[in-house]
């Protein structure tokens, strides 16, 4: 009892694995790395240096590869998408900030996200115009008493921060940029050793407050650097303008680590997802995986449909304590409603063989058409922790047509060479859930001339759950007397991977009249069963004569009332077809009797509609 009770606990609480639940980024304007991480002497940053760089990691091949502006630079940080937006405060980003994914996924408040001004051109960080987010899913905006300067900028922040304790917050420091560009050396790397301080100042304030304290991950960067040759100016994407400085820092970032791998000022922004839990689809970056050390999460989540009926689904396991891993992908659809979950596999579907590759995957069956959700949870079984990530992809599944035939291979039989034309009909179906255009093409196998067959239509729009008689004709008289194959393909337009189906007719063009074609003549009266049976409306009755006859071929319904007189007449030895068409009829069982001489047959046709 006491360990049941245990266990439901466990299973009611959420775990988690990480120790981050605030980050907070600041952006120091406009700092050029030679004056930064990459000034060897760090004399305008010891504080960064010497007490917070030794406890995180830091970047020193991280760039700005879009606008090296102050807009576009922040933009791309909070995004993690490059945004060519214009540096004057009139356009927004154009996909989604951190905090509308943080908003629109896990639901958190407003005043749980915010930026904080030092440049009031940068309140279209709040939110982005993309049109599934936007400002009702946008952050609050703190603006310092005045514009330009650090200090007040500072202390907006560390204001919110006690108050608010935001889950998410950016700050911009202004004043670096706005000096530089003044033309003032002395009064540029004073503001950055200023600006250092205000950074220190700042996670020892997080460090003071009982409830950021070790659970608060930051990012000091800046948004570009100046050019190489001038400190005054900046933003023609010279490799001064676009070298960054970035440093992590927080509970859950390995102590003392260089990064020298090649990294983008998109890569901060699904950092932050994996960190506070929320996927970034709309994301370019990747994640700054040396950033994070203390748990196991899945990532780069990619819904894929291989085939008509399936989705795969992939994903990346990041798992630095070598952990036991259980993944689970929970599917939604537009409006929310669970339509799954799905746990993947090691060497799951991705084609490649191997197991513990990190990556995972597995097939699903989805239902209907339409937009498809993916949410990440990675297990550590070894921990018992758990890392979440909200929508991190979405699919858009389109079966187009599922194409089903009414009958398998058919046997046309023996067909005689003097008649024009011989044909049968099958019945496409779409069985899916959208509509479709189809092509149906002849592959004649061995059939020459292959002008000898034909099907019509041979392209046609089809609904969905409808269906299309198609009708396979041979012209006999073109054709040698031997047997023959053919075989038709169905492809639909529609759906991610084309289906083909493939049909086969089969039948013997024999020689009739004269002593040598007495072959072709059938030895007995025969009524063959009808075909297509069901059909709808017409189908087609064949019968053979062995030699010339009285024949009478009448449809009567089960009731005995007569509906139809198909044949009444002498007729010549040899095969016949008749139609019958039960346009009018009801749907239900009908009755075909052939009498000649003494011969008398009767089948059962089904007319169903
Ligand atoms: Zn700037
Ligand atoms: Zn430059």
């Amino acid at each position: 009892m006491k360990r049941l009770l245990a266990l439901l606990i466990l299973l009611a609480g959420t775990l988690y694995a990480q120790h981050t639940r605030y980050v907070i980024i600041v952006v120091i304007d406009g700092v050029r790395y030679t004056e930064s991480f990459g000034d060897s002497t760090h004399q305008w940053i010891p504080r960064i240096w010497t007490y917070m760089r030794p406890q995180g990691v830091i970047y020193t091949s991280y760039s700005n590869a879009g606008l090296t502006e102050t807009n576009p630079g922040h933009a791309n940080v909070v995004t993690g998408a490059w945004q060519a937006i214009t540096n004057d405060g009139l356009t927004r980003p154009h996909t989604p900030t951190v905090f509308e994914y943080s908003r629109k996924s896990l639901g958190t408040r407003a005043d749980q996200n915010v930026v904080v001004l030092g440049k009031t051109k940068l309140k279209i960080l709040a939110y982005s115009d993309h049109p599934e987010y936007g400002p009702s899913f946008g952050a609050s905006v703190a603006s310092a008493p005045s514009e330009l300067v650090d200090q007040p900028a500072a202390d907006t922040l560390k204001r919110v921060l006690r108050t608010n304790h935001p889950a998410l917050a950016v700050l911009n420091l202004p004043h670096s940029d706005s000096v530089a560009h003044g033309g003032s050396w002395d009064g540029y790397v004073s503001s950055v050793r200023n600006a250092d301080s205000l950074v220190y100042d700042i996670w020892n304030a997080v460090q003071n407050d009982s409830v950021m304290k070790g659970k608060t991950t930051m990012f000091v960067t800046n948004d570009h650097g100046r050019h190489t040759t001038s400190f005054t100016d900046h933003g023609d994407g010279c490799e001064g303008c676009r070298h960054l400085m970035l440093l992590a820092i927080g509970p859950d970032t390995p102590p003392g680590v260089i990064d020298s791998m090649p990294r983008m000022q998109v890569d901060i922004a699904p950092t932050i997802g994996v960190l506070l839990g929320f996927g970034t689809p709309y994301s370019t970056g990747k994640i700054l995986g040396s950033a994070i050390a203390t748990f196991s999460y899945a990532h780069d989540v990619v819904l894929s449909q291989p085939f008509r009926d399936s989705l795969r689904i992939t994903a990346l396991l990041e798992n630095p304590l070598a952990h036991p891993l259980k993944v689970l992908v929970t599917l939604r659809d537009d409006s929310g409603r669970l339509i799954d979950s799905v746990a993947l596999k090691d060497d799951g579907f991705h084609s490649d063989g191997a197991a513990n590759d990190g990556m995972w995957g597995h097939m699903f069956a989805p239902g209907p058409d339409g937009t498809i959700r993916a949410s990440i949870r990675t297990d550590d079984l070894a921990a018992a922790t758990s890392s979440s990530l909200a929508d991190v992809a979405q699919f858009a599944f389109t079966r187009g047509a599922l194409i089903a035939l009414d009958r398998g291979t058919i046997d046309m039989g023996r067909i005689a060479n003097t008649l024009q034309v011989r044909d049968t009909t099958f019945i496409v179906r779409n069985n899916g859930f959208a509509p479709d255009s189809l092509t149906i093409s002849v592959d004649p196998v061995n059939v020459v001339p292959d002008t000898a067959i034909a099907v019509f239509p041979t392209t046609f729009y089809i609904a969905a759950h409808d269906s299309q008689k198609i009708r396979f004709s041979v012209r006999p008289q073109l054709l040698a007397p031997q047997y023959y194959t053919a075989g038709i393909t169905v492809v639909p337009k529609a759906g991610v991977a084309q289906t083909t189906l493939l049909k086969a007719f089969l039948f013997e063009i024999v020689i009739t009249g004269g002593t040598a074609e007495s072959a072709g003549l059938p030895e007995e009266f025969a009524l063959q069963q009808n075909y297509p049976n069901p059909f709808n409306p017409s189908t087609t009755i064949r019968y053979g004569l062995p030699n010339r006859s009285h024949v009478t071929l009448t449809v009567f319904n089960t009731l005995g009332q007569q509906v139809s007189v198909l044949q009444n007449g002498e007729q010549e030895a040899g095969y016949h077809e008749v139609q019958f068409d039960g346009s009018g009829l009801a749907s239900g069982v009908y009755l075909c009797r052939m009498q000649a001489g003494s011969y008398v047959e009767t089948k059962q046709l089904l007319l169903v509609r």
